[in-house]
């Protein structure tokens, strides 16, 4: 399958392979985060169930193949979130409703796809329902979410479930090499979490932005300039940096060598001198952080950093 990275491989074998055993189910859920390169599997199956020609992977040649290619294939329906809310609405619902009770116009499968199925509201979910439960035949419902936790149980029940894997450190990086990413790979790779596809869109100026919260973090020139440092930065990346260095050393701590991270020596010495259970603490207020960014509620990003700024200079005894 062309472009299709290693981690994902095997998943699509195993898929592809229980689709000619007559075997795969017509409702999956399939779960990966894009920056992962998840919709690369979905796109490749997609194209594999609407292909006319009996190999292993979609041809590409065939008439369903280039209806497909050009976006005009009539046995196949892609629904995303709309609207400034991102929602999906029970009206794209229905239109997947129409097209299953319809006879395949190329005589081969029908093919749903459903992006960020998270984003279903309870009346689309509802309208879902009833398709997932009576499937018909040569009917494929391709459901894909970044969350599994966020998406509804009713609709998780009714859907074989398909966990992608994650790429390591070297596969993630083997991607960037491959699209000749220009700048620092492994800072890239480092401020989208190891997320390979979301890395590629990292710029030089977020690049500039990790070192600069390193050296500010590294040597502080006291509460007042920190806090205002992290005030005019994205406190949810400079949480997110923060994260990755107190991992870092505790992982060094306990003595175990994991995947090589884009943070200076000299930090994570400043941080190994530290007692692990300072660390394990100022990690869960992080976490606690994150958490109340993700949730939005009564957020006050002037207080956040500056109780931040606070909790670094304490940990660091330097305040
Ligand atoms: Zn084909």
């Amino acid at each position: 399958m062309p472009d299709l990275p290693p981690w994902l491989s095997a998943s699509l074998s195993d898929l592809i392979g229980s689709y000619r055993a007559n075997t795969l189910p017509h409702a999956l859920l399939i779960v990966g985060d894009p920056g992962h390169g998840g919709t690369l599997l979905t796109d490749a199956l997609v194209a594999k169930l609407l292909c006319r020609a009996d190999l292993p992977e979609a041809c590409g040649d065939c008439k369903a193949c280039r209806l497909h290619r050009s976006g005009n294939h009539p046995d196949f329906v892609r629904v995303q979130p709309e609207g400034k809310s991102l929602t999906i609405r029970v009206d794209a619902i229905r239109a997947i409703n129409r097209k299953v009770a319809e006879t395949a116009q190329q005589g081969g499968n029908k093919v749903i796809r459903l992006e960020q199925a998270e984003k279903m509201n309870m009346n689309a979910a509802n309208a879902l329902l009833k398709v997932l439960e009576e499937p018909s035949d040569g009917t494929f419902i391709l459901l894909e979410s970044s969350s599994l936790g966020r998406t509804l149980p009713t609709i998780r029940s009714r859907c074989r479930l398909v966990t992608l894997r994650q790429p390591t450190t070297s596969e993630a990086l083997a991607v960037l090499v491959r699209a000749n990413y220009a700048l620092e790979p492994a800072t890239a790779l480092g401020i989208a979490q190891g997320k390979p596809y979301a890395a590629l869109a990292v710029t030089q100026e977020q690049i500039e932005q990790w070192s600069e919260c390193e050296r500010r973090f590294l040597h502080p020139a006291g509460f007042s300039q920190l806090s205002q440092f992290i005030h005019k930065s994205s406190l949810d990346a400079t949480l997110r940096q923060l994260m990755l260095w107190v991992d870092t050393a505790v992982r060094r701590q306990f003595r175990q060598h994991g995947k090589a991270v884009p943070v200076t020596d000299e930090l994570i010495d400043v941080l190994m001198k530290q007692p692990a259970q300072s660390l394990f603490d100022f990690r869960d207020y992080i976490v606690e952080q994150l958490g109340s960014i993700n949730r939005q509620s009564n957020l006050n990003a002037q207080l956040m950093g500056e109780a931040l700024a606070a909790r670094w200079l304490d940990l660091r005894g330097t305040q």
